[in-house]
């Protein structure tokens, strides 16, 4: 069982110099051990304080194992819930699944908002708080959080309170998150808000874009991999129709990437094993289709596509047929979990052929 936020509060001082992390999965745990270290190469004050939580207590446990030996000293700790890190930090980051988690997350009983709410006063300075949700979910739940964020924090009628939340959705994957070198996409009401979240998001980072208004950063992030996704299944189609022809995948990889046809799926994360042979890039595929980008999570991020089309009757004809090719693989136990690209090895099943010639 991992300490109270109560216990915690007596032993940390200064709201304003403490980072919250919630969420240390695949992707968090990076954001969070560069956010840590580079937090406390920035400061050597005493107050300077991260606190680290997520719902399986052993992500925590094994953040702070991991971290609390390479900073003997500071102050790294424990949160048992996102009320206790709340109550703690006046800087939230936060980096869950999706919409569910988001929402339980902030308006949950044990929530950020329950966390902020008994703080007490929001005008007091001591009790400003920005929370920097980086989950990639549906625009309308986010914009809905961020409303009772704003509202709880004072904020009506388009004036700020002292309470706000941006989203900030990534790209760049887990090997981005580890090397401090994505890319956020930030929708963000308030210029101020995205001015004071970009120091921190730059410790995490390369680029933070202000894309506009609160959860315009999801739609940027949400239109991307819509294209992603059909991009992918575009390359695998044409890997799998030359290979079957009896072309070499390095020798196509290299006309395609010389040629029109060129996209990250065919240069940098291209679906056919020893496509990519020879050059400085080593996708997924070559591992069995292990680490990288699960289908499921594409699958989900093209369900968010196709809600949010909907919603404004945007036609995505292309899109649906992606969807619903990823969903299929998301709903199987062979497939959810590797990599997006894994959709050649459906492909290549679906062919017959469990080699590629
Ligand atoms: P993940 O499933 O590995 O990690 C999510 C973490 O959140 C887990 O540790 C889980 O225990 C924790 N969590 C879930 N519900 C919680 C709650 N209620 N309270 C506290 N913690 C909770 O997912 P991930 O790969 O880290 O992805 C996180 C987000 O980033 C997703 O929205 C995903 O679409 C997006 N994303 C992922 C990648 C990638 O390559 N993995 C790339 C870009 C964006």
């Amino acid at each position: 069982m991992l300490p109270t936020s109560r216990l915690l509060h007596t032993a940390l001082r200064d709201r304003a110099k403490t980072v919250g992390f919630i969420g240390l999965g695949a992707m968090g745990r990076e954001m969070a051990s560069n956010l840590l270290s580079r937090t406390f190469e920035a400061s050597s004050d005493a107050a300077t304080t991260i606190v680290v939580h997520d719902t399986f207590d052993d992500a925590t446990t094994r953040f702070l194992s991991a971290h609390a030996s390479l900073y003997p000293g500071r102050s790294i700790v424990p949160a048992s819930s996102p009320a206790g890190v709340a109550s703690l930090a006046g800087t939230i980051v936060t980096m869950v699944p999706s919409s569910p988690q988001v929402e339980e997350v902030y308006r949950s009983e044990t929530g950020i908002l329950a966390g902020l709410k008994d703080l007490g006063d929001p005008s007091n300075p001591a009790n400003s708080t920005l929370c920097i949700d980086c989950t990639t979910l549906d625009p309308a739940v986010s914009a809905s959080v961020a409303r009772d964020v704003k509202a709880a924090g004072g904020g009506k009628d388009g004036a700020e309170g002292a309470w706000d939340m941006i989203d900030a959705p990534v790209s760049g994957g887990v090997v981005g998150a580890r090397a401090a070198t994505l890319s956020f996409m930030v929708g963000s009401d308030s210029h101020q808000s995205f001015a004071r979240a970009k120091p921190t998001l730059d410790m995490m980072g390369s680029r933070a874009i202000h894309c506009g208004k609160n959860s315009n950063g999801l739609v940027a992030k949400i239109a991307n991999n819509l294209l992603l996704g059909i991009s992918m299944l575009g390359v695998s189609e044409a890997m799998l129709l030359g290979t079957a022809h009896g072309l070499s995948p390095q020798v196509l990889a290299h006309i395609i990437n010389t040629s029109t046809g060129r996209c990250w799926a065919s240069e940098v994360n291209n679906p056919a094993p020893g496509a990519l042979k020879g050059t400085a890039h080593s996708p997924p595929a070559e591992r069995g289709y292990e680490g990288g980008f699960a289908a499921r999570l594409q699958s989900k991020d093209l369900g968010l596509a196709m809600e949010a089309a909907k919603q404004l009757g945007v036609p995505v004809p292309v899109g649906n047929l992606a969807a619903t090719i990823y969903q299929a693989l998301a709903s199987s136990p062979d497939f959810k979990d590797k990599d997006f690209s894994c959709a050649m090895l459906a492909l290549q099943r679906a062919l017959g052929r469990d080699e590629f010639k």
